[in-house]
């Protein structure tokens, strides 16, 4: 578990704007993904109507299946591009409307009211603006977080869940001195020194 070959790499918000810019997301996939399904159980914990977040979204297919199940799910993503790639890909109708609270940022809604993505920066929210959560989905979110931001990731995710909420993290294990990242590996050691 050698990561030194990662630690000091940062992607800025401008690289990610670019890959979303040139169609360079292979991240994004169409199917949803498996893990959610194995672990549905898990997540919803026999609970109906959760509200359910999504961390570094993009346009993850699997909000539309959560949203569709009943529940409320709310995203964030620095790229208004992948945001509205979203709802025109569902065929959802939304409005968009500014963030008092965060200057230069847009909340986008389905019509509907039960899809909300918020397009800024992970670190410009907080519990005050968008609440607390009863699960989380967070997949190519916690590895896709430069590793020198990891820390106040994991504090601010911890700040947005409910007590009884419950959080599926997908990660990925391979070897960090052959690909330079995103993902980024993240040993087991350091997950749970994160989140306890
Ligand atoms: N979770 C999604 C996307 C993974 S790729 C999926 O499963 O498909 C990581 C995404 O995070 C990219 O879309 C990128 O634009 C976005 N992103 C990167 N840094 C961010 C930040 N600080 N705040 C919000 N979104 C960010």
């Amino acid at each position: 578990s050698d990561v030194g070959s990662q630690k000091e790499r940062v992607v800025t918000d401008e690289e990610w704007l670019e890959k979303w810019e040139t169609g360079n997301i292979g991240f994004h996939k169409e199917e949803g993904h498996p893990l959610l399904q194995k672990y549905l159980d898990v997540l919803l914990n026999g609970r109906s109507g959760l509200r359910i977040f999504f961390p570094l979204c993009g346009k993850a297919v699997e909000m539309k299946w959560l949203a569709d199940m009943g529940h409320s799910v709310v995203g964030v993503e620095i790229s208004e591009q992948a945001v509205k790639d979203f709802f025109s890909e569902h065929s959802l109708p939304y409005c968009e409307e500014p963030v008092p609270e965060i200057s230069g940022a847009k909340m986008f809604q389905s019509t509907s009211g039960n899809i909300s993505l918020y397009c800024c920066s992970i670190y410009d929210l907080s519990s005050s603006i968008v609440g607390k959560f009863d699960g989380v989905w967070d997949r190519g979110a916690l590895v896709a977080v430069n590793p020198c931001d990891r820390q106040h990731y994991a504090s601010l995710m911890i700040s947005l869940v409910e007590k009884n909420s419950s959080y599926l993290l997908v990660t990925v294990s391979y070897d960090p001195n052959k690909h330079k990242g995103p993902p980024f590996y993240v040993p087991e050691t350091e997950i749970k020194s994160l989140f306890g």
